[in-house]
Formats: C-alpha cells, sequence, structure tokens
C-alpha cells in the first residue's frame, strides 16, 4: 500500500462505497427506463431482476449507462487494488499518488503526470467523459 494511513485508506474506501451504491441506484433507474423502451418495442415484459449488468453491456447504446457501469468497474479496480495493496500506486510510474488527488478521485489509478502523458496518447479517452 501507499503511504497512506489506515484513517485515509478507510475514507477513500467510503468514497468509494458511497460512489457506488449512487451508481447501483443511478443504473437502476436508468435500466428501468431502458426496459420500458424495449418494453414498447417487443412487446415482452423482462424481469429486470434477471438483467445482469454484463449482458446490458453487450448492446449498449445508452451513453450514460455505459459512463456509470465503467465508473463501478473503476470503483471496483479500486477496491480489488486495495485488497492487493496495490491501491495509491500509480500503475505506471509506482510511485505514491498523493492522498490530495485521491481524495478528489479515488478511482485513479496513476499520478497526474502520468495520466496527462496517458490521455495525451490515448486521444480517445478524454472524449469518452471526465478524466481522471
Ligand atoms: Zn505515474
Amino acid at each position: 500500500m501507499a503511504e497512506l494511513s489506515r484513517e485515509q485508506v478507510s475514507q477513500l474506501k467510503k468514497m468509494l462505497d458511497d460512489r457506488y451504491e449512487a451508481l447501483r441506484v443511478e443504473l437502476h433507474e436508468e435500466v428501468n427506463a431502458k426496459d420500458e423502451h424495449v418494453n414498447v418495442a417487443t412487446g415482452e415484459v423482462p424481469d429486470p431482476a434477471d438483467s445482469s449488468f454484463a449482458n446490458l453491456t453487450v448492446d449498449l447504446d445508452n451513453a450514460a449507462i455505459t459512463r456509470d457501469v465503467e465508473e463501478r468497474r473503476a470503483i471496483e479496480a479500486a477496491h480489488a487494488r486495495m485488497n492487493e495493496g496495490t491501491y495509491g500506486i500509480c500503475i505506471d510510474c509506482g510511485v505514491d499518488i498523493p492522498f490530495a488527488r485521491l481524495q478528489v478521485q479515488p478511482i485513479a489509478e496513476r499520478c497526474a503526470p502520468c495520466q496527462e502523458k496517458y490521455e495525451r496518447t490515448h486521444g480517445d479517452v478524454a472524449s469518452r467523459g471526465p478524466t481522471l
């Protein structure tokens, strides 16, 4: 783990958990709206409880859902890094990501310079939504 105190990590974890739950609610509403759309189109009545996010991503045509699903994946990845003890360490250069940056962006996996470099070399990232 980067040089984060136990308190700092639990603070960031709580931010991730809160965001994850907010996204779950948001996705639920968006998926329900999409299901209604599907119902009109096919006359079928899919059970929302049976819709897994994995299946939904196959033919996503809703940018909001795509963004939320991707953010949830980023949060899951951050959780995984916390469990592995690699959270807060830049995946590109290995330096500790400053706590101040993590507070703004708990899912950040790169330090600011590496993120800028990444976005310069992957031009499509910037156009896909908020930058990390
Ligand atoms: Zn870096």
